[in-house]
């Protein structure tokens, strides 16, 4: 027995010094990555399920390694917020996708949005706003058309501070959404607080709703909230023809999915847009 406790600890903490120095790794290599410019955006469109006309696009950031193989962002954004280096990393996207929208403007897509991940790290830095207002003033990108995408587990966290940022965000012109909603569990009068602009629907409640009428009964509830509170919804992770006609009957005004389009570069949106837009 007691061989087994101690060759059982053994494993254990081995494991830990392994996952412990794969993560100190890849800080290194992210830190290499930010300067060797391996990181870029690829944008998703969101539709009009209505129309079935893009309204806009979500940022999604990459990291192509240097041998040519993809880092997927679950892996090393967590790494990113640890180590701080969310807060660069972070405001390069935000710089790259407004550049972006002003180029799609220049192009004639003058109704549409981007909407940017924004990291809880760099949400509660205190230059977040800053940082905003001077990547909108060196972009030249309308704040009219730039959304930042918060999830429900920054809004759990110190109400009042966030209440107020968000005010300050919204004098800015961006506009804010939530994401994943239903995946946290902050309070639907806390929720009314937050004056956001918009809910996503989490793909997990999407993925539900052809399997039963319950499961449909979360995209639903979100799709009616949304409605209540005057926000615009939006459904992600929409793969097929079934949940995307469920949504839209449900009175899900926009989506963003598989079905309508995979993220892709900005060289292939400008394609996509002058094949699909306008
Ligand atoms: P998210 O914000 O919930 O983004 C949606 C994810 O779902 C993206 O994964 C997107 O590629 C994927 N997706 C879109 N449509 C479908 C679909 O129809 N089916 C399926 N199965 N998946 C779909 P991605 O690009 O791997 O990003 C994963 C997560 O990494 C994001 O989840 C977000 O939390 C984070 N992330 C990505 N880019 C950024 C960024 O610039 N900043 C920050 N802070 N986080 C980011
Ligand atoms: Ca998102
Ligand atoms: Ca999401
Ligand atoms: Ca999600």
């Amino acid at each position: 027995a007691k061989l087994l406790q101690r060759s059982g600890h053994f494993y254990f903490s081995r494991n830990m010094g392994v996952d412990i120095r794969e993560r100190v790794r890849t800080m290194h290599a992210l830190r290499s990555a930010l300067e060797d410019r391996e990181l870029f955006v690829v944008y998703q469109p969101q539709i009009d399920l209505t129309t079935r006309r893009p309204v806009g696009a979500e940022a999604l950031l990459r990291w192509r390694t240097k041998d040519g193989s993809f880092i997927p962002p679950d892996r090393f954004i967590p790494i990113a917020e640890y180590s701080g280096l969310i807060i660069e990393i972070g405001e390069q996207v935000m710089r790259d996708a407004c550049l972006e929208l002003v180029q799609l403007n220049a192009l004639g897509f003058r109704d549409f949005t981007i909407s940017i991940n924004v990291s809880q790290v760099q949400f509660r830095h205190p230059r977040f706003l800053d940082t905003l207002h001077k990547v909108l003033a060196e972009t030249g990108a309308p704040a009219g058309r730039v959304e930042l995408e918060i999830t429900e587990s920054i809004a759990m966290e110190d109400p009042d501070a966030l209440i107020r940022l968000l005010e300050q965000i919204k004098q800015t012109g961006v506009s804010i959404a939530i994401d994943d909603f239903g995946t946290g569990f902050s309070s639907l009068s806390y929720l009314q607080r937050l004056h956001a602009d918009r809910l996503k629907i989490d793909r997990a409640f999407v993925t539900e709703i052809t399997h039963s009428q319950r499961g449909s009964s979360i995209a639903e509830m979100v799709i009616q909230l949304g409605r209540n509170l005057g926000m615009s919804v939006i459904a992600e992770g929409v793969e097929d023809e079934r949940q995307a006609s469920i949504l839209s009957a449900l009175g899900c005004p926009l989506a963003q999915g598989y079905l309508f389009a995979r993220p892709m570069t900005v060289d292939q949106l400008r394609t996509w847009m002058n094949n699909n837009g306008a």
